[in-house]
């Protein structure tokens, strides 16, 4: 699985050396705002999209001086699509950050726990994640301590058990895990771990989908992200019943009863390769909306209803954001020794298991 290449000039190995890439692969104002217009959102004004291409110059400039490259999560907003060198989800962006090569700065647009997994793979580079308000909900329900003590618990009671926990969650907790999975490839993780007691972390949502898969014993932990477990299934009915024939498309970390409306149970890339392949043409995707905007842009031809709620903490990351960081080399992810070591057998045991 390879996440999307948007721009062929500004490639991952072998950065182009000339400023005439930058300028090249510019876009106008007026291209942009075409291009945007699909969205149906008038935030992208012709002039914001002046603003925004001057900015996205810039950026690309600045990429091949810095010898930077941009991963974006596929929640980003439209504009940073423009200036991303891969888009994808969580393991697609696990496993760029992994093979990247020739470029001494990482720009994560994405949220905090995404830029630390780059930097578990990229010691040795600069990662940058251009606000550090940008955290998440879910990897906020679980601390490493609570993790420990839960385990010990555990541990005495089933004395197999075995950790796997859900990329959305901070460096630490994946260093008390014994192998990380995404929504893409959670059932086969927990699958092939060598255990039939597993305590999954921390989405209890995704838990639960999971559980439905499988005849090993789940132990989910009580987090969700806030976005998906807002979305009912009043909401999905209502446009079920106003467009007859739609196909609904669900993120398993979405509620029980809104994934039991769904025609699919996808990851946001799968999601993506879905609609692309489907015959239908009518689409209710039901995860966070940036994902809605991506598939708008990509997929003109095909109709794409959002029963979506939007990441407070994915739109903290911003064209400006993304500029200073690039113009300031900020703001720099850290981790210590143990923990990156913890967290990079725990990432690279759900590389191995999911192949
Ligand atoms: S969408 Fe949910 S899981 Fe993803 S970053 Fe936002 S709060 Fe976290």
């Amino acid at each position: 699985m390879t996440a999307r290449r948007l721009n062929e000039v500004t490639v991952v190995n072998g950065l182009e050396s000339t400023e005439n890439a930058a300028v090249r692969s510019a876009i106008t104002g007026a291209a942009l705002h075409e291009k945007l217009a699909a969205l149906g959102n008038e935030t992208y004004g012709l002039q914001t999209c002046e603003r925004y291409a001057d900015m996205i110059a810039e950026i690309k400039h600045l990429k091949i001086e810095r010898r930077a490259v941009v991963l974006a999560h596929n929640y980003q907003r439209p504009e940073i699509f423009e200036v991303a060198d891969f888009i994808g989800d969580s393991l697609e962006l696990a496993r760029n950050a992994r093979d990247v090569r020739d470029a001494d700065v990482i720009v994560f647009c994405g949220v905090h726990f995404m830029a630390e997994t780059a930097k578990v793979f990229n010691p040795d580079r600069k990662v940058l994640l251009p606000d550090l308000r940008a955290g998440c909900s879910l990897a906020d329900s679980v601390t490493a301590e609570a993790l420990a003590e839960r385990k010990e618990e555990l541990l005495k009671i089933y004395p197999d058990l075995k950790v796997v926990s859900y990329v959305n969650c901070t460096a630490d907790v994946k260093a008390l895990s014994d192998a990380c999975c995404t929504s893409a490839n959670a059932t086969k993780i927990v699958e092939r771990i060598d255990s039939k007691n597993i305590l999954f972390v921390p989405d209890q949502n995704l838990a639960n989908y999971v559980q439905g898969q499988t005849s090993k014993r789940i132990i989910s932990w009580d987090g969700n992200c806030y976005v998906h477990h807002q979305i009912t299934p009043e909401e999905v009915n209502k446009v079920k019943r106003a467009i007859p024939g739609i196909k609904v498309l669900a993120h398993p970390e979405c509620r029980k009863d809104v994934l039991a409306l769904a025609d699919a149970v996808l990851s946001t890339s799968a999601m993506v390769r879905y609609a692309q392949e489907s015959s239908a043409n009518k689409f209710l995707v039901v995860t966070e909306c940036g994902l809605s905007d991506r598939l708008l842009m990509e997929i003109p031809d095909k109709h794409f209803y959002k029963a979506c709620k939007l990441c407070r903490f994915m739109k903290m990351i911003t064209l400006e954001g993304t500029l200073d960081s690039l113009k300031h080399l900020r703001y720099e992810i850290e981790l210590s020794e143990d923990v990156r070591e913890g967290a990079k057998r725990a990432l690279e045991k759900m590389l191995e298991l999911s192949v």
